[in-house]
């Protein structure tokens, strides 16, 4: 059986708006993989991985829109203004950007720049970290014996702190909480959290990198993150998960041939080798 072939074409003057899932190219759409195909340039943000953009027409430029080297990221109307520039010089562009694009990824600001301006564009759906990055931890979002609810919740607010954000009623939205961009600021977050009255011992779960080569799991609680994360391995991007969903890694994670006791860690990398050698 062949991969089906999407005729859909990527017409000059317009713009895929593309999520390229949290890493690992096996979890990208046949509609984004066919956007890498036939772009004359790809706009790409810094989650995106190489193994993607290696997927991408040998002819196609590809233009780097994110935060490098300490270097402040391009605002993002300049993000949008360029998008418009490029389709309205008749180019085929693809704007690629990790997870969804519509899950705190500011899809929803380029594709309304690009209606205002009056350019075709089409929304490619991507698999966000915070679903997919946690199945590639062995942790499911929701399980029937305990949540039927889950929160997505971003760990700052639009100019970058966390003072907007309500987290005691998000302590109260649902059992599971799952917070993108929380490392900055996880230590207010876990405080203002633990203040309104989820418990200590919760189970939690910092994933690294998740679905990459050098994928990292923390397993910890709420109340021992802050410890267990400064002796590991946790660095950005890092997508963190808060409630009893966590312990289903024990059974769930496939990618350990044994459970891991809390606190212990592994990486994807670990795993290749264990399965090459
Ligand atoms: N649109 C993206 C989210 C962009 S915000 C999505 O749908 O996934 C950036 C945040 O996403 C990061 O700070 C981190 O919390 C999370 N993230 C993205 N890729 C990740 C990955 N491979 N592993 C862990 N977290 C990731």
């Amino acid at each position: 059986m062949s991969v089906p072939k999407i005729n859909i074409t990527l017409k000059r003057g317009s713009v895929w708006l593309a999520g390229a899932g949290p890493g690992d190219p096996g979890l990208l759409t046949l509609h984004a993989v066919n956007g890498l195909h036939q772009a004359d340039i790809i706009v790409y943000d810094a989650l995106v991985s190489k193994e993607i953009l290696k997927l991408a027409n040998p002819s196609a430029a590809l233009e780097f829109a994110g935060k490098r080297g300490g270097k402040p990221s391009p605002k993002q109307v300049d993000i949008s203004l360029r998008l418009i520039h490029l389709a309205r010089k008749n180019k085929r562009v693809l704007r690629l950007k990790g997870g969804d694009p519509f899950v705190f990824g500011r899809g929803g600001e380029e594709a309304t720049a690009l209606y205002d301006a009056g350019i075709p564009f089409r929304i490619i759906p991507g698999i966000t970290s915070g679903i997919g990055g946690l199945a590639y931890a062995g942790i499911p979002l929701t399980h029937r014996d305990t949540n039927h609810a889950v929160t997505l919740v971003t760990g700052h607010d639009a100019v970058g702190g966390i003072s907007t954000i309500d987290w005691a009623s998000i302590s109260k939205s649902a059992p599971v909480i799952v917070i993108y961009m929380a490392i900055k600021h996880l230590e207010s977050i876990v405080n203002s959290l633990l203040s309104a009255g989820r418990k200590h011992d919760e189970p939690m779960a910092i994933v690294s990198n998740a679905s990459l080569p050098n994928q990292f799991v923390l397993e910890t609680s709420l109340g021992s993150c802050m410890q267990d994360s400064q002796n590991s391995r946790v660095k950005a991007p890092s997508i963190v998960v808060i409630g009893p969903v966590v312990n289903f890694r024990n059974m769930l994670n496939w990618l350990s041939e044994v459970p891991k006791p809390i606190g212990e860690v592994e990486t994807l990398a670990d795993f290749k080798t264990k399965q090459v050698g």
